[in-house]
């Protein structure tokens, strides 16, 4: 399976693949001309693809670097990217040199910022380990977080190729595993209804979700609905903002938890919560019980019950997303279909609270 990413600044391709790994060396040699290649790696996906990964390049000639980053988003850091820069001068990167991310979004945006600023920008290639890095890893965003403010500092970048191998999925927890189903549910829901019927009739639990004959294939399909998205709008000025579904209430919620909920578990919350929304102000009929039925089933957390809606509230228009402190969200108008509205902070709150009853 691959998937064309084209935007106005780079084409690249997405190889989706088991075991391609161990062919990465291969297919950039005959593709590029790197002088050197630094592998930046999170330290559980080094420790069980780093050597593959290092023996695939070194065996078709390549000078290969590795790096290894403590796992946790705290990596992200300003601290982490000068390290990493500073290895990266020390081991003679030039401007004809590649990064390559092993790893998942974490060590992906954290390598990706490297590489879009060591000497204004050097080779990148993406090597996504976790199933969320389908999101991550496609479309070009790179960041570190700046103190707890996250992804705060940054810039549009996209990879030379993203190789997937879906055999790296089956060392990631099964927590991780929901986290980015979160993600491929949401390509289904704002892009690709067959996707979404194919998710829920074909996998009702995570297990068949991981073991399904047809994984690369359905990968490949929710990464063809960010791919268009991005296709049509790189720099997030109108319809990027579709993926963000959900998310408008998952980073407070993230943040309100100081990141023990994860992104998935927040996202798929978020997007019952615009679900909730949308029945109010676009008048789609979805069934909210449905969703809630799903999302059980996946083994996705509730609404948690401590947190105070204002606090919430006061999160959301802070959100980098919200302009002049006012609430926009993403909200459902049918299945497959969203648009950005304007929401006024009263109703949102009255939703919030009903929400969170509803969740008990
Ligand atoms: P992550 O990269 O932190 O990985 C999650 C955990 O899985 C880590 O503990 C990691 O060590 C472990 N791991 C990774 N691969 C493994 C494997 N194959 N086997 C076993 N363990 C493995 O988290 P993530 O969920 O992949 O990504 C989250 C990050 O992505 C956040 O920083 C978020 O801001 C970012 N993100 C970026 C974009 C974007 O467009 N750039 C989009 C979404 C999220
Ligand atoms: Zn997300």
């Amino acid at each position: 399976n691959e998937v064309l990413i084209q935007t106005p600044s780079k084409s690249y391709s997405v190889h989706i693949e088991a075991g391609i790994r161990h062919r990465i060396g291969s297919i950039l040699k005959s593709a590029s001309s790197y002088s050197r290649i630094l592998i930046v790696a999170d330290e559980n996906a080094a420790r069980y693809y780093e050597k593959d990964c290092v023996n695939a390049l070194i065996s078709h000639g390549f000078a290969v670097s590795v790096y290894t980053v403590p796992a946790g988003d705290q990596s992200k850091s300003m601290k982490q990217y000068e390290d990493v820069l500073t290895f990266a001068l020390a081991e003679g990167l030039d401007r004809k040199s590649c990064i390559v991310a092993l790893g998942g979004g974490m060590v992906g945006d954290l390598a990706g910022f490297v590489a879009a600023s060591y000497m204004r920008g050097i080779g990148f290639v993406q090597v996504p380990t976790t199933l969320l890095a389908h999101d991550s890893s496609v479309g070009g965003k790179v960041a570190i977080n700046l103190g707890k403010a996250k992804n705060m500092v940054g810039a549009f970048y996209q990879p030379d190729a993203v190789f997937y191998d879906t055999e790296t999925l089956q060392t990631l927890p099964m927590d991780q595993w929901r986290s980015g189903f979160a993600e491929m549910l949401k390509h289904g829901i704002i892009g690709n209804v067959a996707l979404l019927e194919r998710l829920l009739k074909d996998c009702p639990t995570l297990e068949a979700v991981k073991q399904s004959s047809q994984f690369a294939e359905l990968l490949a399909t929710a990464i063809q609905v960010k791919a268009d998205i991005v296709a049509a709008d790189e720099t997030e000025a109108g319809v990027r903002a579709h993926l963000n579904f959900g998310h408008t209430l998952a980073h407070s919620l993230e943040s309100l938890s100081q990141f023990q909920l994860s992104h998935g578990d927040a996202v798929a919350i978020g997007m019952r919560f615009a679900l909730k929304l949308s029945r109010r102000f676009t008048g789609v009929t979805e069934d909210e019980s449905n969703w809630r039925q799903w999302f059980d089933q996946y083994g996705f957390p509730r609404m948690p019950q401590h947190f105070d809606p204002d606090a919430l509230l006061a999160l959301m228009k802070k959100d980098k997303k919200a302009s002049y402190g006012t609430l926009h969200m993403v909200l459902l108008d049918a299945l497959g279909v969203v648009s950005v509205r304007t929401m006024e902070d009263e109703a949102v709150l009255e939703e919030l609270r009903s929400f969170q009853k509803e969740e008990q």
